[in-house]
């Protein structure tokens, strides 16, 4: 998604150095993501991301590289957080958090940044807070995406990913031409793994659970933005700008 950074510090960690600086900002967007699974927060991000030049944090990625990883060169708390994925739960938050310690260059980048899929809990919210205030760092805005629940249940369940260039089909909003067949390379399209409808009843009950106190939690901040997540991506992200009034 992002061809302007390789986002090697998030991925690995402090010790890696990403292929290209930021550019400095004087007002450096530092925003946080929140909506449930499918509601196309991930479009956002990358719409974000190209407009503000900044990086996409997200905490699923981390895990999902260290997925591809052959086990000996994953680290045990790793290998225990593809665990949890793989089954649709949430990684434990001490594990998130001492991923993100390892990662505080990237708070710190100079071109801003946008923490996607974290927080995803309150205690996850707290922590964040704390090692912001540590590193003196002030978040601008939690952008809130919404739709209504079953919206999102059909759009997730209906998505299939083709499993050589991982283009995203929907069975009744995007079809391919060819059932089960990508229109662009002409791999098959499978089901993720986390779309599977156990899998998806599990992150909707697991976000409800979870997640949703976080929107209390920053409305109670003053920071939170609620968008609303109907239409399309364009529309959406005029929607934001708006919100965020650049
Ligand atoms: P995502 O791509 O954000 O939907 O994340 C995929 C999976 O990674 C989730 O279903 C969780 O298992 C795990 N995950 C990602 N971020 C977090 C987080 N902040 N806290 C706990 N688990 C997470």
């Amino acid at each position: 998604m992002n061809n302007r950074n390789d986002r090697a510090t998030w991925i690995k960690g402090n010790a890696a150095t990403c292929c290209t600086a930021p550019k400095p900002r004087a007002r450096p967007p530092r925003l946080v993501l929140l909506g449930a699974p499918g509601v196309g927060k991930g479009t956002q991000a990358e719409l974000l991301c190209s407009g503000f030049g900044v990086c996409q944090l997200s905490t699923g990625d981390i895990f999902r590289a260290a997925k591809c990883l052959p086990e000996v060169e994953r680290s045990p708390a790793l290998t225990d957080a593809v665990g949890y994925m793989k089954r649709g739960d949430l990684v434990p938050d001490t594990t998130v958090l001492d991923l993100l310690r390892e990662r505080t260059r990237c708070l710190n980048c100079r071109g801003g940044f946008l923490l996607d899929g974290f927080p995803r809990t309150v205690p996850q919210a707290e922590a964040l807070n704390q090692l912001l205030e540590e590193e003196k760092i002030r978040l601008e805005a939690v952008l809130n995406y919404t739709l209504p629940i079953q919206t999102i249940v059909d759009r997730l369940s209906g998505r299939r990913t083709c499993q050589e260039c991982k283009a995203v089909f929907h069975v009744s909003a995007r079809p391919p031409r060819v059932a089960e067949v990508c229109d662009h390379c002409g791999g098959k399209l499978i089901q993720r793994e986390d779309d599977l409808p156990e899998a998806v009843e599990r992150r909707m009950l697991v976000y409800e659970q979870s997640t949703k106190p976080l929107v209390e939690y920053y409305r109670d901040h003053g920071i939170l933005r609620t968008i609303s997540a109907e239409g399309s991506p364009e529309r959406i992200y005029e929607r934001t700008l708006a919100i965020l009034d650049v």
